[in-house]
């Protein structure tokens, strides 16, 4: 290789960082076509000293998120392909019942994403396996074979290689970035210690020093670095005779939060047990001040204790010897993040900052890959919208709250985490003006986006007498953990008479000026140029085709269009609408989500308590489905959408902030002699919503279906241009490969005769049990699950190949272990409650 680059002065991209993640993405450029690019560390080479150079280098594909999974096993082909991966096989054990239970989820999972391979494993299965295990510790164990060790470190030296050999990539090591200059919010150049470059961007993949590299360009990489204990004991006679660096699964002891694996002739034992010691990047030591490297700090031992007991109880035969001694012991540092998902993508602040951080060995190459798609195409094939560093808000990249919450998640590395399990820490940041009362009326409050809202009331448990047996009951703990009945007679009371919602987690944001209409007809598959008052849902397409949002456009002038679009997803679609401004200026986008709240009221009283609140004509004729505009509610102004996402006559109701309380208590006092009660979230998000069969972004709707598939296809393909229109009018001319379907569970009894209830991901299967697969490769799972309280089922959405995509065909769901017979109720967006849609618009 090319020893001695010259140094450049300008260059097309700059990537920070020569780990796994910055080694990777440098050739991925490369190979996209990408030229005049320069990789920068400020250690030497090939291990400069992050946390790639002493990672344990293990990988167990199975993940319980989609993406997740597919980074990984991206990751792996990419491994293998470079010759650097071990295959070994991993064992994760459960010391306990609920552990037991919860592998039978993860074989779920692997099923859903098209892992086959796995199996649970008793006692003495794992012992034929691993021999030193002391099997009388543990219940069982989930096997997968294709777990394996790599060469992170000799990876990136081919991928580093590779890119030097095309011409493409100069390298410099022991070069240190220590300024990024910012110009009208872009990138302009950067200053190192050898030197400045100009350049429009930069990839920060530094790590755990992220954060500090981010704050030079006035950006923000939210995560900490972090502490993971890891030591290496031996010589371990039981190795003695294996000739290869692993020879043996590697152990994952989950209830303990650790691992064990074989490193040639020692073992390495790693923990997420101890406390979170957690640091600043401005902490870590130089190069040349660390005793070892700066990602590897002194082993504080007081923290291993109780780790090292667990150990020696599930490897007593290892660790008794007193022949093996603990070779190296560290505090090694990681990476952690507020919601424990990687940082990636173009910051939302500075124009050609790219981020991709937080991320691990296992998913290194497949970020590299799907990032330098991202940065060459505007997308990726791996759908990264729940690693969008675009996605958070201002708080939440605040140093409390990702230290609170990176504390809180770290115990739960190897965690059993129900998909519904709330945060506790840094809560009550966001209170929308209904907060007080809605306190009082008993809410539990779940969180979005930072805002409390409530997830279903406690003063509503008298609804329960109400609706009798018509509320399904939940009898296995973990179906009901996090849930209540009560969100079912919130649902049904909202059918037979009315409720309000708390809407206040919405991203609401501006679009205006001469170019307002061309800006949003640009990002919107739907017509935009549509009269003052109309609303419009539309999804919002990649180039692909496929979903980079859904969202409702509301029409308030000529230069006016009002974007309402879901809390958790707010930030990235704000930062979508924003990159797709027209150059010259004529569009401007103000951001309203803290300047306005909206309440919910829906149900077939809503008309009744809406117009003895108003002198306004709320009449259907005079206010009809889709169409909104300002009325006045006693001395408020309101601006009233006609919409539902529950499926029933009604309206969001729109004041600035502060009169938020006012317009609670004026529909509150109006609509309690109508019946009016409050309801959930649970309502809005799930059954409500489910019942009416419609797509949630992040569910259904993501980068991996296109519109056809979901079922979204209606009407005509506006003229104006769109992003993603050619893919769309492709995928319209194309029989689809998948269709969304809505499916019911016939029946919930388990094998011991409690009744259990899907709550999402689960794989779906044909009626003999094998898995069902798309003719692209995609497998059939559960979107979406949840009661359908009017219909008195629960309601599943899953993709399914055409063949299977019959109403009525009979199909079986996996569930914890268990096959439960479902059938096709729909399999177009057809709702099965309210076929006609007959509510929404009467
Ligand atoms: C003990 C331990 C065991 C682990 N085991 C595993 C495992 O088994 N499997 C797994 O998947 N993950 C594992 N991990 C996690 C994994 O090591 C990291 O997530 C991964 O290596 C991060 O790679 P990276 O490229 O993002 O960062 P790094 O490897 O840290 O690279 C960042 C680079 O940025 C450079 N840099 C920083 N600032 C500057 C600057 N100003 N100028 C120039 N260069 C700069 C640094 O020198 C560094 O080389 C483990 C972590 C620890 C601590």
């Amino acid at each position: 290789m090319p020893e001695a680059y010259q140094w450049p002065t300008s260059a097309r991209a700059v990537v920070i960082g020569a780990g796994i993640v910055g080694n990777s993405l440098a050739y991925h450029l490369a190979r996209l076509g990408w030229s005049d690019l320069v990789l920068l560390d400020k250690g030497p080479l090939p291990n400069p000293g992050g946390s790639t150079g002493h990672a344990s280098n293990f990988i167990f594909p199975v993940d319980h998120s989609k993406e997740m999974t597919q980074l990984t096993l991206e990751s792996v082909r990419q491994y293998r392909d470079a010759g650097v991966f071990t295959q070994s096989g991993g064992i994760e054990v459960a010391r306990t019942e609920e552990r037991m239970q919860e592998l039978q989820r993860r074989m779920a999972s692997a099923k859903a994403w098209g892992i086959d391979d796995v199996s649970l494993l008793t006692p003495a299965q794992v012992k034929e396996l691993v021999p030193f295990i002391e099997e009388s510790v543990i219940l069982g164990g989930f096997y997968t074979p294709s777990v394996g060790i790599v060469d992170s470190l000799r990876f990136g030296t081919i991928a580093r290689e590779r890119a030097q050999e095309q011409g493409a990539l100069s390298v410099f090591a022991n070069t240190e970035v220590l300024g990024i200059d910012v110009e009208n919010r872009r990138v302009k150049r950067i200053r190192t210690s050898r030197g400045d470059i100009e350049t429009e961007t930069v990839v920060v993949c530094c790590g755990v020093w992220s954060p500090k590299i981010a704050r030079m360009a006035g950006a923000s990489i939210p995560l900490t670095p972090a502490v993971h204990q890891m030591i290496d004991v031996g010589p371990v006679p039981h190795f003695r005779d294996t000739k290869g660096v692993i020879e043996f699964p590697i152990v994952r002891d989950m209830d303990t939060n650790m691992y064990e694996r074989q490193d040639g002739s020692g073992l390495e034992i790693g923990s997420y047990a101890h406390r979170p010691i957690l640091h600043d990047p401005e902490e870590i030591p130089s190069n040349e001040e660390a005793a070892l490297s700066p990602t590897e700090l002194p082993f504080t031992e007081k923290d291993f204790q109780q780790q090292m007991e667990d150990a020696l109880e599930l490897i007593p035969d290892v660790l008794n010897d007193e022949s093996v001694g603990i070779k190296y012991a560290i505090n090694g540092l990681l990476s952690l993040t507020a919601d424990g998902l990687p940082l990636l993508g173009e910051t939302p602040e500075v124009k050609g900052l790219w981020s991709a951080a937080a991320v691990w060995v296992k998913e290194g190459p497949g970020v590299g890959k799907s990032v330098a798609e991202w940065m060459g195409h505007g997308e990726s094939e791996i759908d990264l919208q729940s690693s969008d560093i675009a996605r958070f808000y201002e708080h939440q990249k605040s140093r409390t709250h990702v230290r609170s919450r990176a504390a809180e998640g770290f115990n739960k590395t190897y965690g059993i985490v129900h998909p519904a399990e709330q945060w506790e820490s840094n809560r009550n940041v966001r209170l929308s003006p209904f907060h007080a009362r809605e306190r009082e009326l008993g809410a539990v409050f779940f969180e979005a986006a930072g805002w409390e809202r409530p997830h279903w009331y406690e003063s509503n448990a008298k609804l329960l007498d109400e609706f009798g047996d018509r509320v399904a009951r939940r009898e296995a703990e973990w179906d009901a953990r996090w849930w209540s009945p009560i969100i079912n007679a919130e649902h049904l009371a909202m059918r037979e008479r009315a409720a309000i919602f708390d809407l206040s987690a919405f991203c609401i944001f501006d679009v205006t000026g001469p170019g307002a209409l061309d800006a949003v007809q640009r990002v919107s598959m739907r017509q935009m140029a549509v009269a003052d008052g109309k609303v419009v849902y539309t999804p919002v397409l990649s180039a692909s085709g496929t979903f980079k949002s859904d969202l409702t456009v509301m029409k308030l002038g000529d230069e006016r269009f009002r974007v309402v679009t879901g809390g958790a997803h707010g930030m990235a679609d704000l930062k979508w609408y924003a990159d797709h401004l027209p150059d010259d200026g004529s569009a401007q986008i103000t951001d309203l989500t803290s300047a306005w709240t909206t309440l919910g009221l829906w149900g077939p009283r809503a008309r009744d308590i809406l117009g003895s609140l108003t002198a306004d004509d709320v009449s259907h004729e005079a206010f009809p489905f889709a169409s909104c505009r300002t009325i006045e509610l006693d001395s408020l102004r309101v601006l009233a959408s006609r919409i539902s996402y529950v499926g029933e006559l009604g309206w969001e109701l729109y004041v600035p902030i502060e009169q938020g309380s006012r317009l609670w208590d004026l529909v509150w006092e109006t609509g309690e002699p109508h019946g009016l009660v409050p309801a959930g979230i649970g309502v809005y998000g799930t059954t409500g919503r489910l019942e009416k069969c419609y797509r949630a972004f992040g569910f259904e709707l993501d980068a991996d279906y296109d519109v056809v598939e979901a079922g979204m296809a209606w009407g005509r393909v506006k003229t104006p241009g769109f992003v993603g229109k050619n893919a769309h009018v492709t995928h319209r001319d194309q029989d689809p490969v998948a269709v969304l379907c809505a499916l019911t569970v016939d029946d919930h009894s388990s094998r011991d005769g409690t009744k259990r209830y899907m709550l999402g991901r689960e794989p779906v299967l044909s009626k003999r049990g094998g898995p069902l697969v798309d003719a692209h490769g995609r497998r059939s799972y559960v979107t979406s699950a949840g009661a359908g309280p009017s219909i008195g089922k629960h309601i599943l959405m899953s993709y399914l190949p055409p063949e299977n995509a019959n109403v009525g065909e009979e199909l079986l769901v996996e569930y914890l272990g268990e096959q439960y017979p479902v059938t096709v109720a729909t399999n177009d967006s057809t709702p099965v409650f309210d076929p006609e849609n007959t509510r929404v618009r009467s």
